[in-house]
């Protein structure tokens, strides 16, 4: 290894061959943390994207543009094989990274980690006319270069086909491990990660100052944050046992998509609640901002709601909006305004730690109180719970979901991530005695019989275990489908299908799907209650798993990752 350039390409590539053999968590963990250990710098920004599968941090758009079809005409190209070599090759083995590593002959390369980073982002900027060429031109040099082992891994990269079961909470426990030297600090490194979501910028900062590294970070425009969080209340009593402050605030709860705006003057960027750069499918809200938010530079936090001739419109509607193509006409399909309810930072200064008062006020100056499309989230402020009860009732009434009450105490900062008693949600749905609806990833089906003959009779549904980094069955759900969700999911879960059981996925003998997928769809559910059982494996104790019976499908939840799901903690608190 040359010191001025770094690590060999093929260094990481042994590692990542290393990691996808391996199935125990825990080995992951410290096979990753063994290699981090010593390396410092842009090195560990750069392979902590790669081995995450990505080529930049999950809020940047990474997409490189490449499809199976153009990467088989690539792989031809540079390893100078007939296409149709290359096809039967890819259907044998079922994957590209395989195939180049097939077809490469080259012994030798020179590719540095560096090179393989700069080049994928060279590629990623390529833009205009003739870019799918171009594109194309340059990877093929890239794989030119690389030798087998590299090739399959570029390939791997560049498709997002990654498979090595390591997830974010993996790499920031091996990040504790290898730079502070106890495993125990991973709970500081994640909350430092729910500031700093760029997880090879936080990487390389505890890579060269230790755990101090990790409280280096603020909120900065164009880097967004984690959204802050409402805990549950099972009785409406219990909201006035948890909340501080001399008052109560309560604000309307609007059920639409979760967004953080950054304006830079003119530059305006939209993130969702996943933290993807949402500003392309909503051209109109850009304007808006543009036009009413006053403040030069700011972030803001609020909710997408579609809204037509003074009716707000259904979340399914909504997320119709969540498109690439016919942005222009959806736009005027379904027109959107936002409510804001939180804002972050202003001209050069964060908020976060300002209590929610002061933060409200600041929102309320930022905003042209005009607009009818940027408006300010209803609310209630008032020492009289009778009140809050009242305003709860309104909005109720109004077709609202709820109310989001807010601690007006000093300590009420914005906590990015964290789901604590700063905000309490309250629901119309609570009120009727019916239980919070679980998010579960689909990670398998079982096939249909008779009318559903053809499609999936029941969905295998897991939760997120955030200290294991893995998801665990919670339940199998066959009901609350209409015929179109058995069309819509259908179709979403045939892009996801995978051959094998995920390697993040822990599941029972006894409930192995027909299909496995891999873990990306969110859905919503719910259930009559939450019971031990030996056929799942959710928090699992002596052989039986915690199990929702009698689950019912809601609705499909695209604005959530699979990591956004339900964890083990929260169902652990709804069973209480
Ligand atoms: P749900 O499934 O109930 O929508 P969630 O899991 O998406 O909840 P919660 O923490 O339970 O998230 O509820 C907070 C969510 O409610 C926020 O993510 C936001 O999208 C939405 N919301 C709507 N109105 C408000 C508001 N006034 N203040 C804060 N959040 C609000």
């Amino acid at each position: 290894m040359s010191k001025k350039r770094g690590l060999s390409f093929s260094e990481l590539a042994s590692l990542l061959e290393e990691l996808e053999g391996i199935s125990s968590n825990i080995s992951l963990r410290d096979k990753l943390a063994e290699f981090f250990k010593g390396k410092k710098g842009k090195i560990i920004k750069y392979s902590s994207y790669f081995i995450l599968g990505r080529v930049g941090p999950k809020y940047e758009d990474i997409n490189l543009g490449f499809g199976n079809k153009t990467m088989i005409k690539i792989i031809a190209g540079a390893f100078d094989e007939k296409e149709d070599k290359v096809k039967k090759i890819f259907d044998k083995k079922g994957d590209l990274g395989d195939t180049a590593e097939k077809l490469n002959k080259r012994k030798r390369s020179s590719l540095m980690l560096e090179d393989v980073y700069k080049k994928l982002h060279k590629i990623k900027d390529i833009s205009g006319r003739g870019s799918q060429e171009k594109r194309a031109e340059e990877f093929s040099e890239l794989m030119k270069k690389a030798k087998g082992k590299e090739a399959k891994y570029i390939v791997r990269i560049a498709l997002e086909k990654m498979r090595l079961g390591v997830g974010e909470m993996t790499v920031l426990e091996a990040f504790a491990k290898a730079f502070t030297d106890d495993i125990e600090n991973k709970k500081k490194i994640e909350k430092s990660f729910n500031v700093c979501t760029d997880i090879g910028e936080l990487g390389e900062s505890l890579s060269k100052h230790g755990l101090k590294g990790a409280k280096r970070f603020s909120i900065t425009i164009g880097r967004p944050v984690e959204a802050m969080l409402a805990q549950r209340v099972k009785k409406v009593s219990d909201i006035l046992e948890k909340i501080k402050g001399d008052k109560i605030a309560a604000e309307e709860k609007y059920d639409g998509e979760r967004v953080q705006i950054h304006k830079d003057g003119n530059d305006i960027k939209l993130f969702s609640r996943r933290l993807e750069d949402i500003t392309h499918q909503f051209p109109d809200l850009v304007e808006y901002v543009k036009d009413y938010v006053k403040s030069k530079k700011v972030v803001l936090d609020g909710e997408i709601i579609a809204y037509k001739k003074g009716k707000i419109l259904s979340f399914q509607k909504l997320m119709q909006r969540r498109r690439k193509y016919d942005v222009k006409e959806y736009r005027k399909k379904i027109p959107v305004v936002v409510f804001l309810f939180d804002i972050l930072y202003l001209n050069g200064k964060s908020l976060l730690k300002k209590p929610y008062p002061e933060r409200r006020k600041k929102l309320e100056n930022a905003v042209d109180k005009k607009s009818k499309k940027i408006r300010l989230a209803k609310r209630k402020v008032s020492k009289k719970f009778d009140v809050i009860k009242k305003f709860f009732k309104k909005s109720i009434d109004k077709g609202l979901e709820g109310i989001i009450v807010k601690s007006t105490a000093k300590d009420s900062v914005y906590q990015p991530g964290n789901r604590g008693w700063l905000w309490i949600k309250w629901k119309k749905e609570y009120s009727e005695g019916m239980k919070e609806a679980i998010d579960a990833v689909v990670v398998g089906s079982f096939h249909g019989k008779g009318k559903r003959k053809g499609g999936f009779g029941a969905l295998l549904c897991a939760v997120f275990n955030k200290d294991k980094d893995r998801f665990e069955t919670f339940t199998k759900v066959g009901t609350g489908f209409t015929d179109n969700d058995f069309k819509v999911i259908g179709k979403k879960l045939k892009k996801i299908e995978t051959g094998n059981r995920p390697k993040r996925l822990k599941v029972k003998k006894n409930m192995k799907p027909d299909i496995y997928y891999k873990p990306k769809l969110v859905i919503e559910i719910i259930g009559a209650e939450i019971t031990r059982s030996p056929s799942h494996t959710a928090a699992e104790k002596n052989g039986k798993g915690l199990a929702l019976r009698f689950p019912r499908f809601q609705r499909v939840r695209e604005d959530k990752a699979p990591d956004d799901a339900t964890t083990i903690k929260e169902i652990k608190q709804l069973k209480k």
